[in-house]
């Protein structure tokens, strides 16, 4: 695969693993974490063609050119394993037959590289044996072996894991900075509002948040107001939610009940998710009780824990439809 050049805000940690190569101090275990969208499997790839090139420019990028980048670029490098869940299995995990795989010793000796590195993403996702089974490599590592782990949740890693990896915690960029980076790289309108949407992680902004998915907010959020306004039947309204995915509407929900909340306590906040609909949102937060809404949105995190463990997502979702709905209905009666 070729690389799209490393983003701006994420050169300084580039800097320190650079830094940590140089002073031969690169540890066997390296953790990746960061919020999704920020950038975390680009400087995994740019860390692992730079480890494999042989011709590495003077701020340790791959050449692109060499024989080993040409090998990276066809995607069949020997010495560049990727580990994740199996795409033929029902199971979204990665199970310890794919970690005994790799873990075999002839697996972690170099091929032709001067190491061997194995990007482990979404390192949540290893199972418990996998994860016991990954824990004896990482104790006891083979010479010029990396193990890469990639994830947005490392509190789902067991503490085992964890400590015996370094951790490079990605940040998100300062949001001038991540939306001049947008402006250069995308011809879509919106840019500021979609950055906000991804929670400032522009490559979500860039790619996950297209002009069909803000169509699909645009109706989920005129549902909820009109779900507010005792509108909207809520079983009917679940039901168009649901069609989006419930991990996508607890999300929004979150960031409306957040945004209803701030507006709540201030005319002027200093930060919305959704400034598009100040107004709108501005207005409801005059009515509604704020008890209600603290209460509905640790029902949506609650939700989210739920979601999780596997619950319906679309009984969750009509129930939380419905609870709006009458929260908002006995807010209406109280004022009558
Ligand atoms: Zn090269």
């Amino acid at each position: 695969m070729r690389l799209e050049p490393l983003p701006p805000w994420l050169h300084e940690i580039w800097a320190r693993l650079q830094a940590a190569r140089a002073a031969e101090r690169l540890v066997h275990g390296l953790l990746i974490t960061g919020a999704r969208g920020v950038g975390k499997r680009q400087l995994a790839a740019h860390f692992a063609h730079s480890l494999l090139c042989t011709a590495r420019l003077a701020d340790g990028f791959a050449c692109g050119r060499c024989a080993d980048c040409q090998l990276l670029a066809a995607g069949n490098h020997p010495d560049l394993i990727q580990i994740g869940p199996d795409p033929d299995s029902k199971s979204d995990t990665i199970t310890i037959d794919t970690i005994r795989v790799f873990t075999g010793r002839e697996a972690l000796t170099p091929s032709r590289a001067a190491w061997k590195i194995a990007l482990i993403d979404p390192a949540d996702r290893l199972n418990t044996a996998a994860a016991n089974a990954l824990l004896k490599t990482l104790e006891e590592p083979a010479g010029r072996t990396i193990l890469c782990l990639i994830g947005e949740r490392s509190g789902q890693l067991p503490a085992t894991i964890r400590s015996r990896c370094q951790q490079l915690k990605v940040p998100l960029p300062a949001e001038a900075e991540a939306l001049a980076w947008l402006q250069r790289h995308s011809q879509q309108r919106d840019l500021a509002l979609r950055l906000r949407l991804a929670h400032g992680a522009p490559l979500l902004a860039l790619s996950g948040y297209d002009d069909a998915l803000l169509a699909q907010r645009r109706d989920c959020l005129n549902g909820f107001l009109a779900l507010a306004a005792g509108t909207r039947d809520p079983v009917r309204e679940a039901a168009a939610w649901h069609t989006v995915g419930a991990a996508q509407l607890l999300d929004w929900l979150a960031g409306w009940l957040c945004d209803l909340l701030r507006l709540h306590v201030s005319v002027a906040p200093p930060r919305l998710n959704n400034p598009d609909r100040r107004d709108e949102f501005a207005s409801l937060a005059t009515r509604f009780n704020a008890a209600d809404a603290h209460r509905f949105l640790q029902q949506i995190f609650t939700a989210r824990q739920q979601l999780a463990a596997n619950i319906n997502p679309q009984l969750l979702l009509e129930a939380l439809a419905l609870d709006w709905a009458r929260c908002n209905h006995a807010v209406r009666q109280r004022r009558n």
